[in-house]
């Protein structure tokens, strides 16, 4: 067992940030500690650079694949804690390196504590003569078996050979709150993971249409929402009973200019609940051109009935690249469940793909869309969806 071991935590791009950078390395602290908490072996130190964990061997793999995954997060580093100390860094390089199958070795070093002696050169060179003279190892400074780093802090100093890619972003909970509408396709589920690495924390809001939908779309969401849970850990999702407002959208209005209307009122809705839930942005799984409702001039046309802002984060992605995404996040596989959306079951054979608002907006007068909306929004439900939790509809 290694007492000096640790997990170096390096911060995306909190690093710019400025003077909010140390509301951000608290906020990625207890994201952390929160999401470690089952861990109670585990020791931080939160300093201005990284964030230290204390961590033993039996457990490392494990914590690290759980750190992958929180936003903020550039790279984690398996580190030995030194001393500043010439001999006690040596001796800890020296257990990075494995004689029997390392055969080429670099050192880095980086002196962010100016005043240690000696200077970064020397360091290098004391180390590597170490290692030639006891060891069968050469140098490559190419492509070396062993790339080693020799970091000398303020607190003491750090080596390490392996680090870990990080989700990257900004720690959860740094940039508000969005409302995602979230269909149960392959794409709300992308956009709602993309939001959250950028430190924004979710609520999301579904337009249910029973009978015409079934029940096991809204399974489906919860199990979308179980996998979204490894990076936010509370989700709430509220629950709209839409089929009035399809029924009459369906009783009024051409089948041609169907889905614009519906999405206007979706929009319509979902600005009276974000006002409601305090969120400060509309997100959705839009992608120009995929279908007809998100031609840019549909998209105008839909957007036009509200005033806040609305993100689209896969607006400029194919969907192949959406298709992966979904796949390293794991919500793939509980998306391409075949049960059917309230869009897609409405379709119609030629829907308009550049709907002008003067042309829609006489259709949307003939049925008085605001009572049914304001009756929407009351009987909407609302669920807190967590891992701890069976959620029952
Ligand atoms: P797919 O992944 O197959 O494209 P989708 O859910 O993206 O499915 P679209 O018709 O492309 O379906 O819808 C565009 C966006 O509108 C969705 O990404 C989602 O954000 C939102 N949306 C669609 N239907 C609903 C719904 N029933 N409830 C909430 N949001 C919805
Ligand atoms: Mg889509």
């Amino acid at each position: 067992m290694q007492d000096n071991l640790y997990l170096m935590v390096h911060f995306g791009e909190l690093n710019t940030k400025g003077k909010n950078k140390k509301d951000f390395i608290h906020q990625l602290a207890k994201n952390i500690k929160n999401s470690l908490k089952d861990f109670n072996n585990l020791y931080y130190d939160v300093l201005h650079d990284h964030i230290y964990i204390k961590i033993d061997e039996t457990c490392i793999n494990e914590v690290i694949d759980i750190l992958k995954d929180i936003s903020g997060i550039k790279k984690i580093s398996i580190v030995y804690k030194c001393q500043k100390e010439i001999n006690d860094i040596i001796n800890n390089v020296f257990k990075l390196i494995d004689d029997e199958k390392d055969k080429t070795f670099k050192l880095n070093c980086k002196r962010a504590d100016k005043t240690f002696l000696p200077h970064s050169d020397e360091i290098i060179h004391q180390i590597a003569t170490k290692i030639l003279k006891n060891t069968k190892l050469k140098v490559d400074v190419h492509n070396p078996d062993k790339n080693i780093h020799i970091e000398i802090r303020y607190e003491a100093a750090y080596v390490y050979c392996k680090s870990i890619l990080g989700a990257g972003g900004y720690p959860l909970g740094v940039s508000g709150k969005a409302l995602v509408m979230l269909s149960g396709g392959i794409d709300s589920p992308v956009a709602a993971y993309m939001m959250m690495k950028r430190g924004v924390k979710i609520e999301c809001i579904h337009f249910a249409s029973p009978p015409y939908t079934q029940i096991g779309v809204i399974y489906k969401l919860y199990d979308l929402l179980h996998v979204l849970n490894r990076y936010q850990e509370k989700i709430n999702l509220l629950i709209v009973p839409f089929t009035k407002i399809q029924d009459a959208i369906y009783s009024n209005c051409p089948e041609s200019y169907a889905i614009t209307i519906m999405r206007r009122m979706m929009y319509r809705i979902s600005e009276a609940i974000l006002k409601q839930r305090k969120c400060l942005a509309i997100v959705n799984g839009e992608s120009i051109g995929q279908v007809a409702s998100q031609t840019l001039v549909s998209m105008d046309t839909i957007n036009k009935v509200i005033s806040s802002v609305v993100i689209r984060p896969l607006a400029c992605f194919d969907k192949v690249d959406i298709i992966d995404i979904s796949k390293k996040i794991k919500t793939y596989d509980v998306s391409i469940r075949p049960y059917e959306d309230c869009c897609t079951i409405f379709t119609p054979k030629n829907p308009k793909t550049s709907p002008k608002e003067e042309d829609v907006v006489p259709f949307e007068k003939r049925f008085d869309y605001q009572s049914l909306i304001d009756e929407a929004i009351k009987n909407t439900k609302i669920e807190t969806i967590s891992l701890d939790n069976e959620n029952e509809f």
